[in-house]
């Protein structure tokens, strides 16, 4: 048994002056970061906490645990924090009280059983052992349940529960077998800068000069945020479990119950002691403390209020009617903190240095190991070993407020266990970003969401009032109002707006050295565009980007407009002194003019010669458009002939009416992002966060036709050692034989019977008028030709790796 420290000894040392890194906040989160970064190597690591370890909203935990989550490399992480546990309680020497039950999801509308089919699906590739059971099956593994409410359960063994408090006391004790250090009782009173980026950690105990901070404050993540000038957009919620007294049914089992989910009633629930605990979200949030949580709050819980869990519970008694009959020992109503889209803030802050958060873990017990190997391997490799873009703090800008984050954040709790459908979209927080075409778009009938705060439209109704969604996993109500746009673009001419791709500026003497060096692929000459990946030191995806050479110390990158901030904290890291990097995305708003027609639009609104010979494919120039200043790009995501058109926001207005006067005659029409996405698909072009990610290589997306392997780059070691060897699995095209349905993504590809990989993106591609997905599967599966099958809602279509894109394969329209 190693040697652990006791309290007393560790209480009585005194704080060290310097730290690599300092961990502020005691709850799971913080003492599983603390134990990654120690188990990784890094001992000069050091955690303080307020009060005692889990004074936050670690100690009032319902406990129970499970894999499930909307995003796959979540639900990976669950596994493997499911699977640490016994780890640490090894190691520690400390009871976790962990009962790997199994679990279940039980289904009761056919809409939450196709919800579970999808997400059996994606636990098919992702090797989670997952199966359905049947009704009567559950009713076996569960005898307190009704089984007449239910189609069918989705089984997941590795689903349980544990005591909240020793897996935090665990996690701490390991690190510190490990070599790392807590304090408690030390609560953080400042953070402060110094010039050389580390930081003072001030208390009243003393101060640390810290290499890195980490804000672990959980329900004070965002006063701890205040000390470093940071607001952070989470907000505690109150939320209610029970615990019910004794059931005569669970007192004579000799084994115990497994833990279950049952969406439509809103409730989960596991065995506690002889009774049951039973927890629900419930459909009118409480945000707690929305102006600040105070500092003397402690081991406290909040008033009960039973009213508003009442139809949750009488929900509960008829799906188990064993706890109707028993009494309630225990009403909890405790806070814990929520993030606006469910899942945790984690990483480097963009904009403050060696500032690291991982607040908003609203399930720290499914999570809390998983978010803690990430963030130490961040750390420690300067990247994590998957893709954690679902948690990445950079996918909020500063459009996320704190009063934003409140009004989502509670969205978010409401809809815990609410089923969103691939094509809904979710109505708070809007309007929080618009450009100046919103009225514009709206009234022509624009059906709007929302991507890194900003209004963009996805489609195009006949007007305003026709303009709405039905949620739904099949064929949608926009399927023939796109078909409608894509006609406009493949015949004519087409607008969609561009104000939500991400613009990036560089300028200075070094601009060209150090863009050479951060990309992989060429950098142009000027007036001329490239398309190039951007790779990590381990040769993965980081971006792909068009760059535009306006001068030759000027350059402006368009690329993913959700990444722009993790792009922004990528290019500030080792900015040279002499390039000035500035994200530039809201400066610059604008219009893509697509189709066959689209240069007799522009020539009749632009003063320039813009005929083929004169402005080339992947030429670049300022210019005015419609009597504004702008950056004229002649490139195309559609794959037609087309033009991207910036200018400021300013101009935004004047341009559209110059472009919809001119366009008049022609047919034009404006088009929205389904159909864009449908588009690429024909071309076989990725998109960033689907196609395109972290968790993959140049080689394995095909962006590595894009490489200058003559230069010097970043993550040119591992990409020619990955060209040498092969990669382990490709990025295909697939047209799969189904009807009245397409892949929304994260579905199984499989060959006869077994997952060789899984759907990217996809959907109904109208100009060829086929079902198309592009997804990963293993290299041996990805000659043209090869006939393989996608799972869709639990069905399985033929589907066949395409050799060349659908649509005009050579690229002579956009050539033209
Ligand atoms: C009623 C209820 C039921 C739940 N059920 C489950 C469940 O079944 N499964 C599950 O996975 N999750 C569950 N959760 C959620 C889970 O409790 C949280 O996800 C988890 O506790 C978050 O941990 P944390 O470390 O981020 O934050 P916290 O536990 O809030 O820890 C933050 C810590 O930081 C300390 N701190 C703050 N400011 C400072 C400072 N200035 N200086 C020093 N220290 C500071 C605090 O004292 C605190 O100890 C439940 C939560 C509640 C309220």
């Amino acid at each position: 048994m190693p040697d652990i420290q006791t309290e007393q000894s560790f209480d009585k040392k005194s704080l060290p002056g310097h730290a690599k890194v300092v961990i502020i906040g005691g709850g799971v989160v913080g003492c599983s970061i603390l134990f990654h970064l120690a188990k990784f190597g890094w001992k000069d690591v050091v955690l303080l906490e307020r009060d005692e370890l889990t004074s936050g909203s670690s100690w009032h935990a319902a406990g129970q645990i499970h894999t499930i989550s909307s995003d796959p490399n979540i639900s990976r992480l669950q596994s493997y924090t499911i699977d640490l546990y016994k780890e640490i309680e090894e190691l520690s020497g400390h009871s976790v009280g962990l009962h790997i039950t199994g679990g279940f999801y039980a289904a009761s509308t056919p809409e939450w059983y196709d919800y579970l089919k999808r997400e059996r699906s994606k636990a098919r590739y992702m090797g989670l052992s997952q199966e359905f059971i049947s009704p009567k099956e559950l009713a076996e593994r569960h005898p307190l349940i009704d089984p007449k409410h239910y189609h069918a359960a989705l089984w997941d063994d590795q689903d349980g529960d544990l005591d909240p408090s020793g897996a935090t006391y665990a996690f701490a004790k390991a690190a510190r077998v490990h070599g790392a250090q807590y304090f408690t009782h030390t609560p953080v009173v400042e953070t402060n800068q110094r010039p050389d980026g580390s930081w003072d950690v001030v208390t009243a105990k003393g101060s640390i000069n810290a290499e890195m901070i980490v804000n672990c404050g959980g329900l004070w993540g965002r006063e701890v945020g205040h000390m470093a000038g940071l607001h952070l957009p989470v907000q505690p919620m109150e939320h209610h479990y029970l615990i019910t007294e004794e059931i005569p049914e669970i007192a004579t089992r000799d084994t115990r119950l497994p833990a279950g989910i049952d969406y439509e009633a809103n409730i989960y629930f596991r065995q506690e002691r002889t009774g049951m605990l039973l927890g629900t979200y419930e459909p009118k949030s409480t945000p707690w403390m929305v102006d600040g949580v105070p500092w003397e709050f402690g081991h406290e819980l909040l008033q009960p209020d039973l009213d508003r869990i009442a139809a949750r519970l009488e929900m509960s008694f008829e799906r188990i009617p064993a706890i109707g009959r028993t009494g309630i020992k225990d009403i909890i109503n405790g806070p814990f903190t929520f993030g606006p889209d469910g899942n945790p803030l984690i990483g480097p802050v963009p904009g403050v240095k060696n500032y690291w958060v991982a607040v908003g873990v609203m399930a720290g017990f499914c999570q809390g190991g998983g978010v803690g190997l990430t963030m130490a391997e961040w750390m420690i490799d300067g990247e994590p070993s998957i893709d954690v873009w679902a948690m990445d703090v950079a996918r909020f800008g500063d459009w996320a407020s704190p009063d934003w984050g409140t009004v989502k954040s509670s969205e978010n709790y409401e809809r815990r266990f609410v089923m969103t459908f691939p094509n809904e979209t979710l109505p708070k927080g809007r309007m929080q970003k618009t450009t100046a075409l919103y009225d514009r778009l709206v009234a022509r009938g624009a059906v709007m969401d929302q991507s890194f705060g900003l209004e963009n439209a996805q489609w195009f109704a006949e007007g305003p009032d026709n303009a709405h969604e039905v949620p739904t996993f099949e064929r949608n109500r926009s399927h023939d109002y796109v078909a409608r746009e894509i006609n406009a673009v493949r015949t004519s001419v087409g607008g969609i707006e561009i104000a939500n791709f991400a613009k990036h500026e560089f300028k200075g003497d070094g601009a060209r050295a150090y863009l050479d060096k951060t990309l992989a692929g060429f950098v142009p000459k000027p007036g001329r565009l490239t398309l190039t990946p951007m790779l990590t030191p381990k040769g993965r995806l980081y971006g792909d980007l068009t760059v535009a050479c306006l001068a030759k110390d000027h350059f402006v990158l368009f690329g993913s407009g959700a990444m722009q901030e993790a792009h922004r904290r990528w290019f500030e890291k080792e900015l040279p002194d002499n390039v000035t990097y500035t994200n530039v995305s809201d400066d610059w708003h604008g219009i893509a003019l697509s189709g066959p027609k689209s240069r007799d639009l522009l020539a009749r609104i632009c003063r320039d010669d813009i005929s083929g010979g004169t402005f080339r494919f992947r030429d670049v120039r300022q210019a005015y458009v419609g009597g504004v200043p702008v950056i004229l790009n002649r490139i195309s995501f559609s794959g037609e002939l087309g033009y991207e058109i910036y200018c400021r926001p300013q101009y935004l207005l004047r341009l559209s009416e110059a472009v919809e006067t001119a366009g008049a005659d022609l047919s034009y029409r404006w088009y929205g992002a389904r159909a864009l996405m449908s588009m690429r698909l024909e071309k076989s072009w990725g998109a960033w966060t689907l196609d395109y990610r972290p968790d993959f290589t140049a080689a394995e997306s095909g962006m590595d036709v894009f490489i200058n392997w003559k230069k010097d780059f970043v993550g040119k070691d591992a990409a020619l050692a990955e060209r040498q060897k092969g990669p382990a699995r490709k990025l295909v095209t697939l047209v799969i034989d189904v009807d009245g349905i397409d892949v929304s993504g994260d579905e199984a590809i499989l060959k006869d019977g077994a997952a060789v990989g899984y759907v990217s993106s996809g959907g109904y591609a109208h100009r060829v008028k086929k079902s198309v997905a592009m997804g990963y599967v293993i290299t041996s599966t990805s000659n043209p030709g090869t006939k393989l099958q996608v799972e869709i809602l639990g069905k399985m279509y033929s589907a066949e790796v395409q050799g060349a894109p659908l649509y005009d394969a050579n690229g002579a329209n956009m050539r033209d």
